[in-house]
């Protein structure tokens, strides 16, 4: 099997450009030069992410629908934890900001669309939209709203299917789905959905991938959030930014960067300690131990081998504390 070319790049803090001798690969040569009569473009969500980032959950419940919580205890819990933004979705109910809800912990209004059909939700809405069984009605309706629209928890449930493969992929355009819901660890199915994220993103599909609590309970909250990259932390601001993907989710993983300049990628993290590199349909490319890393994405092309559509990266930790980077594309491949 051909060996990818990408590959992080060691020491870091040495000389950027131009590479070190011994950095280059032997392998470096006439692919190299082939490659460079046809330059791969990469389109990453996170070029010039010069904001702040700013972290909050998209998905939770109180006792206004099936919630333990208050909508003023629900806002107490997060701003105790010191998140900087929050969102009620309540099932087919429309929470508003709670008159307890601290100045700096900024509130965004959302809705789960739940009856009739596999669930998804409507962020930054003013009103709910109609639960129609036909969900791309709903998808098509959330979206010329203008609200943030997330495919949710795909493998919940027994069959791991709550939205089978074929449904999300009929549906109209839409903002991404849940790469990770922490209430369906306490449910039949899988919090992860990484697999479906791969599916849709190998068939072209231009989503995103978030992070959610998807609180109920007392106990289950502040076990998986979004970071987000924002000039400030409004709700406009927050809602803009996670649609166009400037963002990753995290089930205890911090980035403390996450850049893309033209062809390259940093990441570091303090809490970090692996980093996994994946293309088309999971394909694994590498695992790199230690906290910080450059990834040279121009070594992803290798001929002979099916130019890969997108790359991402998953940060792992301690325990199954994982960050979940969203895809850079790679596009004008030959
Ligand atoms: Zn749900
Ligand atoms: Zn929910």
């Amino acid at each position: 099997m051909a060996e990818y070319r990408l590959r992080p790049i060691p020491p870091y803090g040495a000389p950027y450009f131009p590479f070190n001798d011994w950095l280059s690969f032997p392998f470096q040569s006439k692919a190299k030069d082939q490659r460079h009569q046809v330059p791969l473009t990469f389109e990453s969500p996170y070029d010039n992410t010069n904001g702040k980032w700013f972290r909050g959950n998209l998905h939770g419940h109180t006792t206004n629908t099936d919630g333990e919580l208050s909508p003023d205890g629900y806002v107490q819990k997060y701003a105790g934890l010191g998140y900087d933004w929050i969102c009620i979705s309540d099932h087919d109910f429309l929470t508003v900001r709670p008159s307890s809800c601290p100045d700096n912990l900024v509130f965004i209004q959302g809705n789960e669309v739940t009856a009739r059909g596999p669930h998804l939700l409507h962020i930054g809405c003013q009103d709910i939209v109609t639960p129609d069984p036909d969900r791309g009605k709903v998808v098509a309706e959330v979206m010329a709203r203008e609200g943030l629209c997330i495919i949710n928890h795909p493998n919940w449930q027994e069959d791991f299917s709550h939205w089978p493969q074929a449904l999300i992929e009929s549906l109209p355009p839409f903002h991404g789905i849940e790469v990770y819901n922490a209430i369906v660890r306490d449910q039949e199915g899988s919090p992860l959905a990484t697999n479906r994220f791969d599916r849709l993103l190998s068939k072209g599909f231009r989503v995103w991938g978030y992070a959610n609590d998807d609180t109920h309970w007392e106990s289950s909250y502040g076990r998986a959030w979004n970071w987000v990259s924002a000039e400030d932390c409004t709700p406009e601001s927050i809602i803009e930014n996670l649609k166009k993907g400037r963002c990753y989710g995290s089930s205890g993983v911090e980035l403390t960067r996450l850049q893309t300049e033209g062809k390259r990628i940093r990441i570091e993290s303090e809490n970090g300690s692996l980093c996994i590199a994946s293309l088309d349909w999971g394909l694994e490319i590498g695992r790199y131990k230690g906290s910080r890393w450059e990834f040279d994405l121009e070594e992803l092309y290798d001929e002979g081998r099916r130019t890969p559509t997108y790359i991402r990266f998953e940060v792992h930790g301690e325990g199954d504390q994982v960050a979940w980077t969203q895809p850079i594309h790679v596009v004008g491949q030959r």
